[in-house]
């Protein structure tokens, strides 16, 4: 082998190959570097194949399911007697339902409820999870507070969430997530401590968009309670959200919405 040759073989790959295609190859040696090299390009063409053909990451609520309960509907108020026809709550009888708060503008609590679980739903549907409505519009009545939990309990929910905004006396102001707390009738207690985790995991999602806890309800921002239907007849970890004003404003609404989708995955183990 010439010197010249000699020292290109001991470069680069490349230049290896470029010199023994230009006849400095020792026979053997060509097809061995060359081969180096093939493998080389076949490697990365393959790594490449399958980095196209490989499945993306699971969304992070992938498989889970969610029931989202807007408080309330807008027929209610136009329907009293439909509405206030006595229903068990699990611990005692109340009415179906109600027609909920209005801010003192005349904005309804209904439609915030609404608004805000539209968003939501967008949300955790972007987020992969199967979403649950227990209504599905905000012209309609009801329904029952007692519906309202069945429709979790049915769909073998993950977590449901209840969404309301709170009309509190003169002066209170933040917010409270009521959870539910130990009956004497025994309806499935199971749920008891998972909903504190969930109501606590709302709470941490409330207080990072800026929102305070309740100055009059709850210890903390959360109110353990045993005459809510809709919570002493889950069967789901679940609880109800009392959110405060500004309601009228849609990017709060939205807000509120990106930290109810942040509770349910801190819940879930996803945050
Ligand atoms: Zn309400």
């Amino acid at each position: 082998m010439s010197p010249r040759c000699a020292k290109a073989l001991a470069g680069t790959g490349a230049a290896v190959t470029a010199l023994l295609l230009a006849g400095c190859g020792e026979g053997a040696r060509a097809p061995a570097v060359r081969t180096a090299d093939h493998v080389a390009n076949v490697t990365t063409i393959a790594s490449r194949t399958a980095s196209r053909r490989a499945s993306p990451p699971p969304l992070p609520l992938s498989g889970r399911v969610i029931t989202v309960d807007p408080g309330h509907n807008g027929g209610n108020f136009t329907h009293p007697q439909e509405i206030a026809r006595p229903v068990y709550d699990g611990n005692g009888y109340k009415e179906c339902d109600t027609t909920g708060t209005a801010a003192p503008d005349g904005y309804r609590e209904t439609d915030f409820n609404w608004s805000v679980a539209l968003d939501l739903r967008r949300l955790l549907r972007a987020a992969g999870a199967r979403v649950v409505m227990t209504r599905h519009s905000n012209t309609g009545v009801g329904p029952c507070i007692t519906e309202r939990a069945a429709i979790g309990n049915r769909t073998h929910s993950n977590a449901a969430i209840s969404i309301h905004a709170d009309g509190g006396p003169p002066g209170g102001s933040g917010f409270a997530v009521l959870v539910p707390a130990p009956i004497p009738s025994g309806i499935d207690q199971s749920i008891i401590v998972p909903s504190r985790r969930l109501g606590e995991a709302m709470r941490t999602a409330l207080l990072g968009i800026g929102l305070h806890t309740s100055t009059y309800d709850g210890v903390d921002g959360i109110a353990p309670r045993t005459d809510l239907g809709g919570l002493n007849l889950s069967r789901v970890p679940k609880v109800l959200v009392e959110v405060e004003a500004p309601m009228e404003r849609a990017a709060y609404r939205e807000r509120v919405a990106g930290a109810l989708l942040q509770g349910l995955e801190r819940f879930l183990g996803r945050r």
